[in-house]
């Protein structure tokens, strides 16, 4: 789809009965079960609802992890791992550092490593799993524990990307002659 049409001003709000009154974007972290399975119901969801949701997962690609690596808890995290029976958690994540990614395989036993985002949970094989990597992003992403609907609404919209800055040439060059 093309997002260039879409502006993102305010979160989305569903309408339907089970989860009547719930912010989509909260539920990228409370349930991203449900947020996969809308992703499969794509011819029939409200049309707003179906751009609302492609733009969020669109922007969320420029989030930027917050959490601190939990082997050298000096760079932020960048990959989080599967363990089996579905199993993810804070425990199991890991910075760019192959030395952090050697101790964190060497410690668990690991089925899957994916680079942390969204897009990445999308892809997980159980709802369960989903959930709870979705929840893990609330810590990755430096949410607090409790928030508010406008907490992850700020976020997304801290992720869009940014309209581009003109600069006028003509007054770049003099302003640059003037100074020497
Ligand atoms: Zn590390």
């Amino acid at each position: 789809m093309n997002n260039a049409s879409f502006v993102y001003q305010h979160p989305y709000v569903l309408k339907s009965k089970k989860h009547e009154g719930k912010i989509l974007e909260d539920l990228f972290f409370r349930e991203f079960g449900f947020i996969h399975w809308l992703m499969g119901r794509s011819g029939r969801l409200y049309v707003e609802l179906w751009q609302h949701l492609n733009y969020l997962l669109e922007i969320s690609k420029n989030l930027k992890p917050k959490m601190l690596c939990p082997v050298c808890k000096k760079k932020t995290v960048k990959y989080f791992y599967l363990l089996p029976k579905g199993k993810v958690g804070e425990r199991y994540t890991c910075c760019d550092s192959p030395a952090c990614q050697y101790a964190v395989k060497n410690r668990y036993l690991i089925k899957q490593e994916l680079e942390v985002s969204f897009e990445s949970i999308n892809k997980l094989p159980r709802k369960d799993s989903m959930d709870a990597a979705g929840l893990l992003m609330k810590k990755v992403y430096g949410l607090p524990r409790c928030f508010k609907s406008d907490t992850t609404f700020n976020l997304f919209k801290g992720a869009c990307p940014k309209p581009q800055k003109t600069i006028k040439a003509p007054e770049a060059i003099q302003l640059n002659l003037s100074l020497f």
